[in-house]
């Protein structure tokens, strides 16, 4: 631990164990918040219950509540602060569901376990512990929708919500306990074809079969596969195929997902993929349009600074790292954050090491004993590490330094 001053050590620890005493002591609280939006599944944007509850539950516990933040009816931020100046933490929340799945991704966990963060710290905050040890910060907890694939992290990041902010800490419910995280860059795009309606039986040679074009696109993109880098992701579906079996589709649709580490290469990626949906409408005659699905993700630059802090709190609460490093990564709007600001994502294991996200196994995860005591260990880890910033200034000034490179 870097002290500034002699006794400093002493101080933070008593400081972490007060957190540690009082996120215990709401549990029960934290538990049922986590419960409840499990049980009522809302997908992007349309977070509405989650919203309500987490933010009642902040004001609740004296911070300062803002509704609506950013223009997004579904986020929200709250506010609290010791003493004046020091760092600012930024805890943040997601509370979005999966469409037909649920909280498959376990982010009813994340929402509860951000806000028993916030309601920790605002509680040690106003004690006399904290005024005897001259604690001096700002917490704010964000309530950020539409993770999955909304991006309402960029919008806050837009709309300056972060500005000020010297360290964001979120942490995913997985099947490892993890400070380290890696995700890499998305772009979500709508490929759709447009051709000539026909009767199928009677005169098919008078029409442009815009389904023929984009089921040449996807065997094209398999192709392509062959010829890229390991990291890349290509995946998608198709929603719209046509309206009935003796009609030759006029138009039709696919959503797909282009995802690599590295951004430069994705975007040489996605021209490629373009080409592909070109060739295909070259071949067929039909006539190809794209359009953007959301916001960009970005890579995630995760802070070392942040790491090391959060993996030796994770180590007090005896959680453990597995020794070998994670396989496959995702993309999160918390990559756009990581860019702008330092910022950490650590997992926290709810099961096995075999259990998988969209899952129906990870849906059962984000509600069992498991679950619960992830978001009580989640909540006190970021308190504990938002508590190493306030205590030790020249730990932020490291992690800026880090980032700034
Ligand atoms: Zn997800
Ligand atoms: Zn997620």
């Amino acid at each position: 631990m870097n002290s500034s001053k002699p006794g400093d050590g002493a101080r933070l620890v008593a400081l972490k164990q007060a957190v540690a005493a009082e996120i215990d002591a709401i549990a029960p609280q934290l538990i049922q918040i986590s419960d409840d939006i499990h049980a009522h599944p809302e997908i992007r944007f349309e977070e509405h219950y989650a919203a309500k509850i987490l933010s009642d539950a902040l004001e609740g516990g004296g911070l300062a509540v803002e509704r609506g933040t950013a223009g997004m009816a579904t986020a929200f931020k709250g506010d609290t602060a010791a003493g004046s100046g020091g760092a600012t933490v930024a805890v943040l929340a997601e509370y979005d569901a999966l469409p037909g799945l649920g909280h498959a991704c376990g982010h009813n966990i994340m929402g509860a376990s951000a806000v028993g963060a916030g309601l920790g710290i605002a509680r040690v905050m106003s004690s006399e512990i904290a005024k005897a040890a001259g604690l001096r910060g700002r917490l704010l907890v964000l309530g950020t929708p539409a993770e999955e694939g909304g991006g309402g992290k960029v919008v806050m990041l837009r709309a300056g919500e972060l500005e000020g902010v010297d360290a964001a800490l979120i942490v995913h419910p997985g099947n490892a306990n993890r400070a380290h995280a890696e995700s890499i860059a998305s772009h979500g795009i709508t490929i759709r074809f447009h051709g000539k309606p026909a009767h199928a039986a009677a005169s098919p040679h008078e029409g442009v079969n815009a389904l023929d074009a984009l089921v040449l696109t996807y065997g094209a993109i398999g192709a392509l596969r062959q010829q890229l880098k390991p990291d890349v992701r290509i995946h998608g579906i198709i929603t719209k195929g046509g309206d009935a079996p003796n009609i030759i589709p006029e138009l039709v649709e696919g959503v797909f997902i282009v995802r690599s580490a590295d951004k430069e290469y994705q975007q040489h990626v996605l021209a490629k993929f373009k080409a592909c949906a070109e060739g295909a409408a070259l071949q067929t005659g039909a006539t190809v349009e794209f359009e953007d699905m959301g916001i960009p993700y970005d890579p995630l630059k995760s802070n070392t600074v942040l790491e090391d802090l959060y993996r030796a709190n994770m180590a007090e609460l005896g959680l453990k790292e597995p020794d070998e490093p994670r396989k496959g990564a995702g993309s999160t709007d918390m990559g756009n954050v990581s860019q702008a600001l330092p910022a950490i994502h650590p997992s926290i294991a709810i099961g096995p090491q075999t259990l998988v996200g969209h899952t129906q196994a990870m849906c059962e995860a984000s509600r069992s004993p498991e679950g619960h005591r992830a978001v009580i260990n989640a909540a006190t880890c970021m308190a504990m590490t938002a508590l190493d910033l306030y205590m030790c200034p020249e730990l932020v000034d490291r992690a800026w330094a880090e980032f700034k490179g």
